[in-house]
């Protein structure tokens, strides 16, 4: 399985021992933060408390004992791979450590700005990091229903400026600034960085004693600059979809979806689309076979037609594109369509993960 390039046995024998160590790795650091959390319920979880108590024997077994001496040894004897072995190896190394790492993605809503069920806004988690894939105006209700906390944030994505995906950004930005104190990062294509600080700017650019604000005193602003281009989370990749979302005569109104990918981590969001533009793999890597694991697509099952594009017309996508289809931005009826039988993977529900 980590076989990619011919080594000699006594190669190999130490890759997989490094390989085990990796693994061993992730499963000492998890548990010691398990017990760190077990013994300090009352307090509010600190890195550095964490690493200062890291090292504190805890309830043990040969094999954890195994483990905890392994990973002691694990910096030197990276190292040592890369000059026995070469490169390669130790990116192969890496790129186990990343296997072991959870891409996760929580839809605290499902429902466009029509409805009264949550916005679509989504948590996409990648290891330790957290992110908020839109912001709508009700996102601080749809956090709490689905048990998470805004201080659990370190960055907000906007895909566009309707409000269900972005209506919410005053609130998270005062929470931000007066409740957790946690500048966090705002990702959006350049085109809508002074929009959304004209949007915000009445209400937020006047607080009682401080000078004149801005919006880089909400948030770290990173505007992405080229309509393909994209941005670094957890160690991913997550770049820029361009959608076309509403067509009219004084101009058309883009929405930006995500391509994420980390390793074989992948996965695909629309965000707002009139017609979807799934972007190729292929243009991911030319080394490897690759392919979405989940492809979420935004649905118009009432079919009003206009700005997003409607179940039927999503229906016609190749039987293969549609086994991987979440459907979800949609208004929900009595009588929904039976997206499984329809060959889709389904319609996406409230609250629902999904993990790579
Ligand atoms: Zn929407
Ligand atoms: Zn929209």
């Amino acid at each position: 399985m980590y076989k990619f390039y011919e080594y000699s046995d006594e190669e190999q024998k130490e890759i997989d021992r490094l390989v085990e160590i990796a693994e061993g790795h992730e499963t000492v650091v998890q548990r010691d933060k398990t017990v760190y959390e077990n013994n300090n319920k009352d307090k509010p979880f600190s890195m550095e408390g964490f690493m200062e108590r890291q090292g504190e024997p805890i309830a043990t077994s040969p094999e954890i004992e195994k483990q905890r001496e392994n990973v002691k040894n694990y910096e030197s004897a990276k190292i040592k791979v890369v000059d026995n072995i070469g490169d390669e190896a130790y990116r192969m190394i890496n790129e186990v450590n990343k296997r072991n790492k959870k891409m996760k993605i929580t839809f605290l809503g499902i429902s466009g700005a029509l409805s009264a069920k949550y916005n679509s806004n989504m948590l996409i988690e990648n290891g330790n990091d957290c992110m908020l894939f839109d912001c709508g105006e009700d996102v601080m209700h749809s956090l709490n229903a689905a048990g998470r906390k805004p201080e659990e944030l370190d960055a907000v994505f906007i895909s566009h400026l309707h409000f269900d995906h972005c209506g919410g950004l005053s609130w998270l930005a005062y929470y931000t600034y007066f409740i957790s104190k946690k500048k966090i990062k705002l990702y959006a294509h350049e085109s809508l960085i002074a929009d959304i600080w004209s949007m915000l700017r009445p209400a937020m650019e006047k607080l009682d004693g401080k000078p004149m604000m801005t919006l880089d005193d909400y948030f770290e602003v990173h505007p992405i600059r080229s309509e393909k281009g994209g941005f670094l989370f957890g160690g991913g990749s997550f770049d820029l979809a361009k959608q076309l979302h509403v067509e009219t005569s004084h101009g058309h109104m883009y929405s930006y979806g995500l391509r994420a990918f980390d390793g074989d981590k992948r996965f695909f969001i629309s965000s707002d689309s009139k017609e979807i533009r799934i972007p190729s793999t292929s243009e991911l890597t030319c080394r490897e076979e690759c392919d979405y694991k989940y492809v979420f697509c935004d649905c118009d099952v009432m079919n009003l037609g206009g700005v997003h594009p409607n179940y039927d017309t999503l229906k016609l996508f190749a039987k293969e594109t549609k086994s991987k289809m979440w459907l979800y931005h949609y208004h929900e009826l009595d009588d929904m369509p039976d997206a499984v039988a329809d060959g889709f993977a389904g319609f996406v529900r409230e609250g629902q993960i999904f993990e790579l």
